[in-house]
């Protein structure tokens, strides 16, 4: 049977692709080699918990947000529940201890009152990430920055930054090399909008757009793997997939959406010279950076024990300025620094009444875990769980006592799971290149749709590609 549209992937750039293409009547086929939809964007069973794979908050859903619209359009709002997170972050280093609001003005507030000599670099932070687009509009032309060389130009105090940069992780891994303006705008769309959580986690969300896609005449097939991407002429024309150890199985359609990974869309693009012409077009950006997360079950409501906050960014003492943010990152997990995230303080209906669910998540490389025989990666994962275990129960006494569960996926275990090079979890390294690099394409009718396309990565990021890639396919055919 021919399809309208193939997808690779049924991350959420792919689901959000695939559910407006059904949506607008075109015929759909989206495999996924996994056995549940949503990449990232999932969870999973232990014991009597559900544990959150990725979601600690998604950006904006305010009126002016692209995604109210896309939701809106797909109906999301009426099956899927969202939740507001309380705010922003707190962030912990051994000199300041400060929780910082969603709401921009009480943020400023906040920081003045600790950090006075620098109203004037606070004020010029906030109207850069408040008005980012605008922004961005007037310095068109100039050279692209850095978020640490911005930082640096309006700002004195190394832990007024610190403090700035504590969510860096959400985006990328070292402030030198993150480009000013992808930061600005995402990093903005939080003062704006808040935080959301998706209640019952984000496998809500990525269920809900492969059923949408399945009751618009579409088809979802689970644990088939895309092994090649069949060419005809300069075209992409069809997919071979199969079961593992299966048989293979052609498919054809008039376009191809690759919420694959870029990098792995060139080795699946025969014959060589179409993957090669698109791997000329990325040759000179990498992957981002991936996340290590330790996913906790409590016995009791972590609130119960006196923590008051939903993300607590944790800082060691060894970062004294942002230079130091990428080394730290490299370092023992001892001293990474690293975020934890306590979903009982909102009703995340991830855990039985009176229990509930928690995740340690900082930056990770799959070097970190090269060369290790199972038994040693297992007893690596084990010790790693510990280190933060230690380290949290300093800030919340009673944490470890509180311990039912806990178990550690590394960069390596998103790589196993998403096939994304090097376990990245945002596409490719939003570095001020990145930002400015034209979008990649190889043939008319092969889209990309994934953290790894123009738009970047994240929850907005992917499904912003997504529904972006269908009105390209659906303009297109007009
Ligand atoms: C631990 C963690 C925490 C995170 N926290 C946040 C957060 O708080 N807020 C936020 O906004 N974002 C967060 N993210 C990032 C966000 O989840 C991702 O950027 C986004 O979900 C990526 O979506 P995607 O569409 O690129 O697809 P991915 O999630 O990368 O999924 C790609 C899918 O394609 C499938 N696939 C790949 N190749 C093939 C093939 N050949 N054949 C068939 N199927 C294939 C994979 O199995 C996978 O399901 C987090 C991610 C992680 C891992």
């Amino acid at each position: 049977m021919n399809y309208h549209t193939i997808i690779i992937g049924a991350g959420l750039g792919g689901l959000t692709a695939g559910a407006k293409l059904a949506k607008e009547g075109k015929k759909v086929l989206l495999i996924e080699q996994h056995i549940i939809p949503g990449g990232c964007a999932t969870t999973f069973k232990r014991k009597d918990y559900t544990l959150e794979v990725g979601l600690h908050e998604m950006d904006g859903l305010h009126e002016k947000d692209l995604k109210t619209k896309i939701f809106r359009d797909l109906g999301v709002f009426d099956k899927v529940e969202f939740l507001k997170v309380p705010e922003f972050y707190r962030f912990v280093n051994e000199r300041y201890d400060i929780v910082i609001p969603h709401n921009p003005d009480k943020a400023i507030k906040i920081l003045i009152k600790h950090f006075p000599d620098e109203e004037n670099g606070i004020k010029a932070y906030f109207h850069q990430v408040i008005n980012a687009r605008q922004v961005i509009k007037e310095s068109a032309g100039e050279k692209e920055r850095t978020v640490g060389e911005f930082l640096d130009s309006i700002i004195e105090n190394n832990d007024l930054k610190l403090v700035l940069l504590g969510n860096l992780g959400y985006f990328h891994d070292d402030p030198y090399s993150l480009s000013l303006s992808y930061y600005s705008v995402a990093q903005g769309s939080y003062y704006t909008g808040g935080g959301n959580f998706i209640k019952g986690g984000s496998q809500e969300l990525s269920n809900y757009l492969a059923a949408f896609i399945e009751n618009n005449g579409g088809k979802v097939i689970l644990k088939h793997l895309v092994t090649e991407i069949i060419t005809d002429n300069n075209k992409a024309i069809g997919v071979i997939y199969r079961k593992k150890k299966g048989k293979q199985e052609k498919v054809f359609a008039g376009n191809i959406i690759a919420n694959a990974a870029i990098p792995n869309v060139a080795n699946l693009l025969l014959p060589w010279k179409h993957g090669e012409k698109l791997r000329q077009q990325f040759k000179n950006m990498k992957p981002g950076a991936s996340l290590l997360t330790v996913y906790f079950g409590f016995k009791k409501s972590l609130k119960e024990i006196g923590n008051k906050y939903y993300s607590t960014f944790i800082y060691d003492s060894s970062v004294k300025t942002q230079a130091d943010i990428f080394e730290n990152n490299k370092s023992n997990f001892t001293k990474r620094s690293f975020t934890f995230v306590d979903y009982s303080q909102i009703d995340s209906g991830l855990a039985p009444e009176g229990k509930s669910v928690g995740a340690v998540c900082c930056v990770d490389y799959t070097s970190n875990w090269e060369n290790l025989e199972k038994i040693e990666y297992l007893k690596k994962k084990n010790e790693v769980a510990q280190i933060f275990i230690n380290r949290l129960e300093k800030l919340i006494p009673g944490f470890t006592k509180a311990i039912e569960y806990y178990e550690t996926a590394t960069s390596k275990t998103v790589e196993q799971f998403t096939l994304n090079p090097e376990g990245a979890v945002y596409g490719f390294a939003q570095t001020p290149l990145r930002a400015t690099s034209d979008k990649i394409k190889t043939m008319e009718n092969l889209y990309f749709s994934s953290a790894w396309a123009k738009l970047g990565g994240g929850f907005s990021g992917a499904i912003y590609n997504g529904y972006l890639c269908a009105f390209e396919i659906l303009r297109k055919r007009k």
